[in-house]
């Protein structure tokens, strides 16, 4: 496969849309987190919110991110600084963008790259990254700082990246200290199924470098995945004898989950990385190794190859407005 579709969303309009798909009254909205425990011989999980309030859990899914509590608690390492950082921001245009194509266009410069793509009509996304700089302490402060920043650094750059930064509203800006966590496939076996009653998903497990724009991808990926195992093990969450034996049943349930992420995660996250320390290498090896290499040979296959991949179907409630699966 050498031809690649990219589609962008926003990720207010991705939320709002899962969102909609659950029962009214599933999500309790402003819950942070602060810890976690369970009492030895116990089945259930306690979660201490910020608010004072504490839920008491049968099962725990965190997907709450690259700094997840949840993941702290199962024992997994924290999140490695990769070294790089990312801008990125929506330019509008309320009267369209009429000149810019439907696809993504990547512009590559020393050490530092950009990349824009429509995402309606009137809004243009866009990212830079580079290495990380010293002065990067004082940019995720102010939105100001951190346009000034992105203009800087795409400051040889050919338009219209520098007229997108201009056109981009502050409240639309993030920068991001790039992180990642890299399992071993043997520390994977040990680590990622979580610890009893409790697992995890998305960037809570396997944050990555965004160089393979899968991150989001293998989060939904992964929901998928873990549904469909929870589905199958036949566990009734509302069986009020909730005990050692639901306790037992559930491990193996995220047992088989992480089994069925092990190779596709592994080779995401290494792939993400391998591509961005070539994308953006300085070095003159690296750039020699991009220019005569991975440019021409690699790089017209090596997305399309991450992102062609078909996680299987979600099994849902059988209702009349739904099908029995819905394919991701
Ligand atoms: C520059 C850049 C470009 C990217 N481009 C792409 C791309 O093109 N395609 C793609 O698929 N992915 C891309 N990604 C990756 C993508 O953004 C992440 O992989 C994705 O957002 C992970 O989703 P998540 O739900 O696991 O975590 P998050 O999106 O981080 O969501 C975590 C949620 O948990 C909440 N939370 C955090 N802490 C707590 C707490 N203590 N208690 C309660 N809630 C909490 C947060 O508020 C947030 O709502 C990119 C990432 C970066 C940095």
């Amino acid at each position: 496969m050498n031809c690649l579709e990219s589609r962008c969303i926003e990720r207010s309009a991705l939320l709002e849309t899962l969102a909609k798909a659950l029962p009214d009254g599933s999500i309790r909205f402003n819950s942070k987190l602060v810890s976690i425990h369970k009492k030895a011989g116990s089945p259930f999980t306690t979660l201490e919110l910020a608010d004072g309030a504490s839920i008491t859990a049968k099962i725990v899914i965190g997907c709450e991110g690259v700094h997840s509590v949840v993941a702290r608690w199962i024992g997994l390492e924290t999140a490695k600084p990769s070294g790089r950082v990312a801008f990125r921001g929506m330019a509008t245009f309320p009267e369209g963008h009429h000149t810019i194509e439907e696809k993504m266009v990547i512009i590559m410069g020393k050490g530092v790259r950009a990349g824009f793509i429509p995402c309606t009509d009137k809004q243009i996304y866009w990212f830079i990254t580079r290495k990380l700089q010293p002065e990067d302490a004082d940019v995720s402060c102010d939105p100001e700082t951190l346009r000034c920043a992105a203009l800087e650094a795409v400051r040889d750059f050919p338009e219209p990246i520098g007229e997108f930064i201009k056109c981009s509203s502050a409240d639309t800006f993030s920068f991001a200290d790039l992180k990642m966590r890299w399992f071993w496939p043997w520390e994977w076996d040990k680590k990622a199924k979580g610890r009893g009653s409790v697992t995890l998903v998305g960037d809570a497990l396997h944050p990555m470098m965004p160089d393979l724009g899968q991150g989001a991808c293998s989060a939904l990926e992964d929901a998928v995945v873990l549904a469909r195992c929870l589905s199958a093990s036949n566990i009734n969450a509302e069986d009020i004898n909730w005990g050692e034996e639901e306790e037992r049943k559930i491990e193996e349930c995220f047992k088989k989950y992480a089994e069925a992420r092990k190779w596709r995660v592994l080779g995401m996250t290494g792939g993400a990385f391998l591509a961005g320390n070539v994308m953006d290498g300085y070095s003159s090896f690296l750039r020699l190794v991009r220019e005569w290499f991975w440019l021409p040979v690699i790089s017209m296959s090596y997305i399309p190859y991450f992102a062609a991949s078909d996680c299987g179907t979600l099994p849902l409630q059988s209702t009349p407005a739904h099908s029995h699966a819905h394919k991701l």
